[in-house]
């Protein structure tokens, strides 16, 4: 079987729980990439949290941006420092890569991380991604990391962006305030009015949203890949579909 490569994006709403890093989950996330690696695919992560990790050391108020950006640079190390505990019980290595959007303004700087990017994917290690808040703070403003993770699997050569969030799929509406909304199960058009919805992101430390998850699977299947939307609380779907090849639950964006 060849190997593939995929992206992986998981949002602090999905790594936190009631303020702090929702260890159990980070630990089911890292036995799903385990689980991958097993099965020929070469996984990228990228992982927010970091603030919500700093949070835990210095309670600063998360409102304000400037103590965001604090607070990332403070809990990135301590965040690091739990996955690379979680992966050592497989015997595998993870790494940080901190990556700032106008990297992929310039093809000089995305063929440099795609060389490191590619070397530690040569060596089995598991490279995990987050924006560099110190010198750009995009996604930790809005965004959530859900448009970087798209630049990721694009410029990177991931077939698939996975996006683990607190929603299991994307819906006809929004599902936590209709009960009749149904779900989508594969998209292949998104349309203005979509990509133009009011941003909701429904907890202090996401910023994303639908709309941001929209944008970038717009973005990939504007150029030949694809993005998978599922729970991150309950990664059943996200086996389904990588490991046995069956679209069980979550929604398949594919052109
Ligand atoms: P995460 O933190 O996991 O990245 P967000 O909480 O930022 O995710 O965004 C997902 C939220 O978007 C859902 O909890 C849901 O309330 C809201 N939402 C709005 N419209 C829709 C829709 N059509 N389908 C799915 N979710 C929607």
């Amino acid at each position: 079987m060849d190997v593939q490569r995929i992206v992986i994006k998981v949002g602090s709403h999905v790594l936190t729980e009631n303020g702090t890093i929702a260890k159990m989950r980070m630990l089911s996330l890292v036995e799903l990439i385990v689980t991958l690696k097993a099965h020929k695919y070469e996984v990228i992560l990228v992982s927010s949290g970091a603030v919500a990790a700093g949070h835990t050391l210095l309670p600063l108020d998360r409102e304000n941006i400037a103590n965001r950006q604090a607070l990332a640079a403070i809990g990135q190390p301590l965040l690091l420092k739990m996955y690379q505990e979680k992966f050592s019980k497989f015997d595998i290595l993870c790494s940080q890569v901190l990556l700032s959007s106008d990297v992929f303004d310039s093809t000089e700087h995305i063929d440099h991380a795609k060389v490191a990017i590619d070397t530690l994917l040569e060596n089995d290690v598991v490279p995990i991604i987050n924006e560099n808040d110190t010198v750009s703070i995009e996604e930790l403003v809005f965004g959530d990391n859900d448009r970087l993770s798209a630049h990721v699997a694009h410029h990177f050569d991931a077939r698939l962006l996975v996006i683990l969030s607190d929603i299991d799929a994307f819906y006809d509406k929004d599902p936590n305030r209709y009960d009749d909304a149904k779900r989508r199960a594969v998209v292949t058009h998104i349309t203005q009015e979509e990509l133009n919805a009011e941003h909701t992101p429904n907890n202090v430390f996401a910023t994303g949203g639908i709309v941001t998850k929209l944008q970038a699977a717009d973005y990939l299947m504007k150029r030949g890949r694809e993005m998978f939307l599922a729970s991150g609380f309950n990664l059943s779907d996200v086996k389904a579909l990588l490991v046995d090849g069956e679209h069980v639950g979550g929604t398949l964006f594919k052109a």
